[in-house]
């Protein structure tokens, strides 16, 4: 399919530094760091996100090619009108590809799925690759969080056409997985989740579609679990934040996997 967020054979490796590190001169040292490791971009595609105080600088002055760059959110709208936000055109000039949205950080602090729905919109519209984040906060044993997944699969997809779904990626992100202390998903419980997730997208958009949704995997990835997420959680690859930080770790991870 033409219109897939990136070809089947290579796997998506995100770094989603959060709200890290306090200075540009740190970021731009993590950066540095990181631009040594080498990796196979047959294979892999890593894409870097910053801060966005930090992200243009970095872009505009990179000339490797190698990394590709994205933001951790982005406005629904370009209305000017709108004081504190990033709009997509300003993230285009500042040469990035993709933006992490929905991220349970942001849904704890009030972002609803209308809200990711917009901005999935835009983000689509503009021409750059939403990373939508879905997740549950916790599991039981009746199985009601299968339902809060495929809730906000509906809600957060709702209104956008099949055509424009086509150049989505999802992760599968649950919340108590990630973090400080916490510990990965099971690759195989990983494998079941990404069945059930597609099941919900056939029902959405239908097989062609579906199936060419990419679905990644974020919590406690590591260098050391990263190859049996990919592997035996069959997942087209992974949204990484502690570990993207330590340039060591995820340079390793990049290694790893190839
Ligand atoms: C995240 O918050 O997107 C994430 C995956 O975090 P960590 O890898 O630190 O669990």
């Amino acid at each position: 399919m033409k219109n897939r967020a990136f070809p089947k054979t290579k796997k998506l490796i995100v770094a989603n530094w959060k709200m890290n590190p306090e200075s540009l001169k740190e970021a731009k040292k993590l950066f540095g760091a990181i631009k040594k490791k080498n990796f196979n971009t047959k294979k892999i595609i890593s894409v870097i996100c910053p801060p966005y105080l930090f992200e243009s600088d970095l872009a505009l002055n990179y000339t490797g090619g190698k990394y590709r760059f994205g933001l951790q959110d982005i406005h629904f709208d370009s209305d000017e009108k709108s004081t504190g936000e990033i709009s997509t055109e300003m993230a285009k000039n500042s040469k990035v590809e993709y933006v992490i949205l929905g991220h349970s950080e942001r849904r704890e602090n009030g972002e609803t799925n209308e809200i990711v729905s917009g901005k999935i919109k835009k983000t689509i519209e503009s021409g750059l690759v939403p990373i939508i984040c879905i997740g549950e906060v916790e599991r039981d044993e009746h199985g009601s969080y299968l339902r809060f997944i495929e809730k906000q699969i509906f809600e957060s997809l709702d209104g956008i056409s099949k055509a424009k779904l086509e150049k989505i990626v999802i992760v599968y992100e649950p919340v108590w997985t990630i973090g400080k202390g916490k510990k990965s998903m099971d690759a195989h419980e990983i494998h079941q989740m990404t069945i059930f997730i597609k099941k919900i997208l056939v029902n959405l958009v239908g097989k062609n579609v579906a199936m060419n949704i990419p679905i990644l995997y974020g919590g406690s990835v590591d260098a050391d679990n990263c190859v049996d997420i990919i592997e035996m959680g069959e997942v087209d690859g992974l949204l990484v934040g502690r570990s993207s930080l330590n340039p060591h770790v995820f340079g390793d991870i990049l290694k790893n996997l190839e």
